[in-house]
């Protein structure tokens, strides 16, 4: 038996009469850019991240240039942000003209370490993007903390965690602004590319809502240069269907999580930390183990789908080479990209595919 990483297949096997219905109203109506699917998901995706505003954009990482442009930073300002994420994250920083600082992770929730933010800052230090890497949100208070002390501006990117909660409260309703991706493959995914900036600033959403659209005012008025960081209409229309499923589906990927932890207990892998703060949502289940590329082959060869996330730290990407960090700079990270293995991990995933990919890891360790 063949278990993938992500089976977004049977996902849409399981709402295909939703979706496709949704999907033929956009197209019967032929209004595809904006319009009602477009606000009505803005809507309730920022009531869902229990915010007030929700600016829909093209992805992920547009949502993240918007917000840190609406927010003013430019060229000749820092952000901060960790080296092991995405290279959305830092590029959104780098089309800004702003300078990409580096802080190392902790290797708990492999998130941010807050311990080392303040000997980051300097003057030109303007904002802090913690990424609530895999699902698990970044220990948010200390991170507010220090941007309170600083006068920082804390722009979150949860494009990996959709609904995860920090004691208690919804990523997305933290910093300032929040980043969604709903990249297909996330815990939120359309059929395409597709975005969200959430926040309770109503003059930041009205700033995105401005840029995101050209500056439009009315047609053919703009009152700023803005870009084409639009939502697609259906995109939108297939993204309010799932959101209305997405509670139930990350209470599933939470059980598969807790079944992957019970089955491998003793087996001397290490298994995702749930910080006692947090509600993690497993986009992603990540296990550490010494012996890593043994193990991915033996699962491979079972025919055992897994991924690296990721197998180089941003700081040592040729990308960033300009940036001057060398090895050794980041050890937590570095160490994290030697060692981490992405098992399967999705709703649908069932209790047998599980139970063999344990049999497989267990079969050596
Ligand atoms: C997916 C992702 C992004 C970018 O989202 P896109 O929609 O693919 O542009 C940014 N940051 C992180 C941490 C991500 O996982």
């Amino acid at each position: 038996m063949h278990i993938p990483l992500v089976d977004l297949k049977r996902q849409y096997l399981s709402i295909k009469k939703e979706i496709d219905g949704a999907i033929q109203e956009v197209i019967d109506n032929s209004a595809f850019i904006m319009g009602e699917n477009v606000q009505e998901f803005e809507n309730e995706f920022a009531k869902f991240c229990g915010v007030k505003y929700g600016v829909g954009t093209s992805s992920g990482t547009t949502a993240l240039h918007l917000a840190l442009v609406a927010c003013g930073i430019k060229q000749g300002d820092e952000v901060i942000t960790v080296p092991y994420t995405f290279i959305a994250t830092t590029e959104a920083i780098s089309h800004t003209g702003a300078k990409v600082v580096f802080v190392d992770i902790e290797d708990r929730s492999y998130n941010m370490d807050s311990g080392k933010i303040e000997q980051a800052v300097t003057e030109k230090t303007k904002a802090i993007i913690p990424v609530h890497l895999f699902g698990h949100p970044a220990d948010m208070d200390k991170i507010m903390e220090i941007a309170k002390k600083h006068n920082l501006i804390v722009i979150e990117d949860a494009c990996q965690a959709h609904g995860a909660e920090y004691k208690g409260k919804k990523v997305g309703s933290l910093g300032d602004i929040a980043c969604f991706s709903f990249y297909p493959g996330k815990n939120l995914g359309a059929y395409g590319d597709a975005g969200m900036a959430v926040t309770d600033n109503k003059a930041l959403a009205e700033k995105m809502r401005l840029l995101r659209n050209h500056g439009y005012q009315k047609k053919y008025y703009h009152k700023i240069e803005g870009y084409n960081y639009r939502l697609d209409a259906i995109q939108a229309a297939i993204l309010r269907v799932k959101l209305r499923h997405l509670e139930e589906w990350t209470e599933k990927r939470r059980k598969n999580a807790k079944l992957y932890d019970e089955l491998l207990k003793g087996s001397g892998v290490k298994t995702p930390l749930e910080m006692e703060y947090a509600r993690h949502v497993y986009h992603l289940y990540v296990i550490g183990i010494e012996k890593r590329e043994e193990l991915y082959l033996r699962l491979k060869k079972n025919e055992i789908s897994t991924a690296i996330h990721y197998p180089l730290p941003l700081h040592l990407q040729q990308a960033y080479s300009y940036l001057g960090y060398k090895k050794g700079d980041f050890p937590v990270s570095e160490a994290c990209t030697e060692r981490l293995l992405s098992l399967p991990m999705f709703p649908e995933l069932t209790e047998d595919e599980i139970k063999r990919i344990v049999e497989i890891i267990e079969k050596k360790n």
